[in-house]
Formats: structure tokens, C-alpha cells, sequence
């Protein structure tokens, strides 16, 4: 028997359309009486651990999220977790679970663009397809991995790229790592293993701020005493505008730890330009670059690291997600 634990957090695949059109959450999610076509060898053991639209999950949810899946991993003799999820914050969920839970049980991902009664709703194919990736052999060591549209991508590098269509997760640059077909999931790409953190608890007051043309340093003097790092999507290949340099310089020099990603949607962010306010003067300043993560990954990863203790070179290493 295949065990699958089935953790329901709310979101559009548990939402339905009212009489205005409007999508609304419901008081009982519309999956859990949900017919599925499934093995009959695949066991499902269902919790709806929180009912939240995703734009109210907060780090401290993904940890109780985490904490749920290391208990069943560790003591209810479970194969595989399917998790859905809103799909608005989807992405940095799943990259949570990513960096905190062994790799080794697969943990997946989904959710649907369209709500439970509306035309073409995807909720419950979405479903279905984790449901069976979670359950399949090549899943296993993979870490958590997101399954919507019959397509399997990573945590570390999916995002989601448009509004509204049902085929809005993307992984730019590396795309995804597999499909999911009438005989279930094929993998067609090797993945390479990362750290595990088991943190207990989560960091506060980590920043994101996007970078554009003619930016000062007003914003980022305005980050409270408090503020414990920041993550900046900044131009191009990792480049800033000079007039941020002097903010810049001093919340590096109040032991601010700062991450820096491209805000361009494809490749990575690199110290590459020799000029004021270039990738070379930003990480002799000590700004820490960050390859291939998007910046609401690129924060998570850095929560997780100052939550597992990390500082100095030692979250330097962990957090520029350079694998070689
Ligand atoms: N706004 C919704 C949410 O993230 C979108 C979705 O689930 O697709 O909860």
C-alpha cells in the first residue's frame, strides 16, 4: 500500500464561484468528497491543516506546514505528502518545504486556476496528478516538487507567470524536470541535492525591494532597527543605482545581511560590472549574490538560513545557492 498524506491549505482549488462570479472560500473543501481515479493500492489519509487564501500565508504557516510533514514523514509510516495550496504564494511554500524537509519522501505541490464549480476548473486534475507523482518512484530524493498542468518542476525554481491561465507555473531558465502522462510521472532530468535545515522557528523582518532606474537610498533607510536582512532584485546582471550605495553601505554596516538577485525573469544574478554602483563594488561591499532564485525564493532561503543560526560566511555560502 502506497500511504499519501493529503494536507489541505486552502486557496482557489478549494474555493467556488458564487452567484456574482466573485470567487469565494468555502467551509468545506470541495476535494476532500472529490471522486479520484486512482491505483487502488494508493491510500489517502486527508487533514485540512488551515482553509487560508495564500496572500495570508505567512512563514510562520509554512512552518507549521513543515513541522506536520516531518512528524507524519518521521512517525506514520507515510510514501509521499500532496499539499494544496493557493497558488499566489505556492512557489515560496513549496521552496520552505524545500530547504526544511528531507528530500527522500517526495512532498508535491498544487493548486488550480480556476475555483471547484467553474467551467474547465483544473483543481481536481491538478490533484490527482500530485497525487500520483507524490506516489511514484521517481519522486523519491527529488526534495518538494510543484505539479500543475501536467507538468513537474522543482520548488527551488517554479514560479508562477500569469494571472490567471492554467498553465501560469514556469521555470525560467532551467524549465521543468518532468510530465505527468496517462502512465503516470516521467523525469526526464537529475536533480542535485541540497542542504536540509529543520528549523523550529523563523526569522522576522527579512525585506524585499526591487530595484529601478534613478533609485536612491530612501527605502532602504526607511527599514526599521529591527529589519534582520533584505533581499533586492536588483538590474541586469546584479547592478545598482550609485545614489543607493551610501543606504546600502550602512545597513551593511548595522550587520544587515544583504541578498541580491537579478530582477530579470531568466538567468543569474553575477558581480560582473566595474563601475560605480556595478556587481564587482556591491559584493567587495559584501552584498551577497544569489544565483538562479527569484527574489520571494531568494527571502525564504534567506529566513531559513538566519533561522537556522546561520551568519557571517557561513550564510554567504548557504544562501548564494551556487552549486559546484
Ligand atoms: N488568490 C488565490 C490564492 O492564492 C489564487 C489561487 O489560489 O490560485 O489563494
Amino acid at each position: 500500500m502506497r500511504k499519501i498524506l493529503v494536507l489541505h491549505t486552502g486557496g482557489t482549488i478549494s474555493m467556488s464561484a458564487n452567484e456574482q462570479g466573485d470567487v469565494v472560500p468555502n467551509a468545506v473543501n470541495p476535494l476532500v468528497a472529490a471522486g479520484l481515479d486512482l491505483p487502488a493500492d494508493i491510500e489517502l489519509q486527508t487533514e485540512e491543516i488551515f482553509n487560508l487564501p495564500s496572500p495570508h500565508v505567512t512563514p510562520e504557516r509554512m512552518l507549521e506546514l513543515s513541522t506536520r510533514i516531518r512528524e507524519a514523514q518521521e512517525h506514520e509510516g507515510i510514501t509521499g505528502v500532496v499539499v494544496t495550496h493557493g497558488t499566489d504564494t505556492l512557489e515560496e511554500t513549496a521552496y520552505f518545504l524545500d530547504l526544511t524537509l528531507d528530500p527522500e519522501i517526495p512532498v508535491v505541490v498544487t493548486g488550480a486556476m480556476r475555483s471547484s464549480n467553474e467551467i474547465g476548473s483544473d483543481g481536481l486534475y491538478n490533484f490527482q496528478s500530485a497525487i500520483k507523482v507524490a506516489a511514484s518512484h521517481g519522486a523519491r530524493g527529488k526534495g518538494c516538487l510543484v505539479v500543475m498542468n501536467d507538468e513537474i518542476h522543482t520548488a527551488r525554481f517554479v514560479t508562477k507567470t500569469h494571472t490567471t491561465n492554467v498553465a501560469t507555473f514556469r521555470t525560467p531558465t532551467f524549465g521543468p524536470v518532468g510530465l505527468v502522462t496517462k502512465d503516470g510521472a516521467t523525469f526526464f532530468q537529475e536533480l542535485i541535492n541540497q542542504d536540509v535545515e529543520p528549523i523550529t522557528s523563523c526569522a522576522a523582518n527579512v525585506f524585499l525591494i526591487k530595484a529601478y532606474a534613478g533609485m536612491d537610498g530612501m527605502l532602504f533607510d526607511a527599514l526599521p532597527e529591527s529589519a534582520n536582512g533584505l533581499v533586492i532584485e536588483a538590474l541586469g546582471a546584479g547592478n545598482m543605482p550609485p545614489a543607493t550605495l551610501p543606504a546600502l553601505q550602512r545597513l551593511i554596516d548595522r550587520g544587515v545581511p544583504i541578498v541580491l538577485v537579478s530582477r530579470c525573469f531568466n538567468g543569474v544574478a553575477q558581480a560582473v560590472y566595474d563601475y560605480a554602483g556595478g556587481g564587482v563594488e556591491l559584493e567587495h561591499m559584501g552584498v551577497i549574490f544569489c544565483r538562479g532564485l527569484n527574489g520571494q525564493k531568494a527571502r525564504i532561503k534567506l529566513i531559513v538560513g538566519l533561522s537556522a543560526g546561520k551568519s557571517g560566511h557561513e550564510l554567504k555560502h548557504y544562501v548564494n545557492n551556487a552549486i559546484s
